[in-house]
């Protein structure tokens, strides 16, 4: 018996992993089907809703802005160089010329206007070339405020544009993603549907580690290549979705409770022997150990003093006699625990 168990323990086990199996290879199997979807249709992009003219114009007045301003940066930089060495020049040759004009004066040399003259001639060059080292520092300066300006234009252009663009590019995403979701629902929904009929099917068959493998697989394709591609479209889709898949299984779940219900009291009209017969022997074993009843599932009360033959609930007889020896046993035994006899069929319904 013990051996018997651990074998058929050890086939559950291979028997999952024969699903296991069998939905993993089926995933990587979708996986590369689902993935040559999305090149199906192109991505969309806003900027194919912005007209394409007036788009590349401004994008080339950015461009050759960028190309002048890396043109102009250096030679602003060296314009600022060149008027600050302009500018010590000629400061320190002024401090120069007012201390000799301070010394000419002291002294009252008239011979010195010649020089003076000269002098004065070299201090107005100097001023000169820092005034055009200034007015080229400006000029650069100037040019590229000027660029800004133009940049700052057109990048408010294109925005103008990306806006306008907007609602149609929405749309646009929007269908794009409804149409990549309604393609991975026709292939997923199929699955689903196949799947929920192999559920409710019974009896399962041979071929269950099979069909529970494509029952795993399709949950997986379900969760995992369908739900997270509903478009959103503020949530109306989602939460719609889960509205009516909740409807469906709770739906399911209830026909299924119902049907288990309507077929325990039509087991419980149908006469003993029938009873008995549609009861599984492993089933049974296991439920009168757990003190359930093996035709009703209810709990078995226990009386102090009086032996439970029959299901309280259902009239299931449980407890029945041996036919040779008259011992007391559980009437789904095969064979009598205290003599060995096979118990007759008589023997097993009463
Ligand atoms: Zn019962
Ligand atoms: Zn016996």
């Amino acid at each position: 018996m013990k051996g018997q168990r651990s074998r058929e323990g050890v086939f559950q086990v291979l028997n999952w992993l024969v699903s296991i199996v069998l939905a993993g290879f089926l995933i990587g199997f979708g996986g590369l089907v689902i993935g040559d979807l999305p090149k199906v249709s192109s991505p969309v992009t806003v900027e194919q809703f912005m007209p394409a003219g007036r788009q590349a114009e401004l994008e080339q007045v950015k461009q050759r802005v960028e190309t002048e301003r890396a043109g102009l940066l250096p030679r602003l930089e060296a314009a600022g160089e060149k008027r600050d060495r302009a500018t010590e020049t000629y400061t320190s040759a002024r401090e120069a010329f007012d201390n000799w004009v301070k010394t000419r004066t002291a002294t009252g040399d008239g011979a010195q206007d010649t020089e003076l003259l000269s002098r004065t001639r070299e201090l107005d060059r100097l001023k000169s070339l820092q005034d055009v080292a200034r007015a080229e520092h400006d000029a650069a300066s100037d040019a590229l405020t000027a660029l800004g300006t133009q940049e700052a234009a057109a990048d408010k252009a294109l925005a103008g544009l990306k806006t306008a663009a907007e609602p149609a590019y929405k749309q646009a995403r929007f269908l794009q993603d409804l149409k990549v979701f309604l393609l991975r629902l026709a292939l997923t929904l199929p699955l689903l549907g196949i799947s929920a009929w192999m559920l409710m099917r019974r009896p399962r068959g041979d071929y269950w580690p099979f069909k529970r493998g494509f029952i795993l697989f399709s949950a997986f394709a379900f969760f995992v290549e369908l739900v997270p591609y509903l478009p959103d479209y503020g949530g109306y889709v989602r939460f719609g979705v889960g509205i009516l898949l909740t409807i469906v299984i709770g739906h399911f779940l209830i026909r299924s409770a119902r049907a288990y219900l309507a077929k325990r009291e039509a087991d419980e009209q149908k006469a003993e022997p029938e009873r008995v017969q549609a009861i599984n022997y492993d089933e049974a074993l296991k439920k009168i150990g757990a003190r359930t009843c093996p035709g009703c599932d209810r709990g078995l009360p226990t009386m102090e003093g009086t032996q439970l033959d029959y299901c309280v609930h259902c009239g299931l007889h449980l407890f029945n006699h041996c036919s040779a020896c008259k011992t007391r046993k559980f009437a789904f035994f095969r064979y009598c625990m205290s003599c060995g006899s096979l118990a007759s069929p008589e023997g097993q319904a009463g």
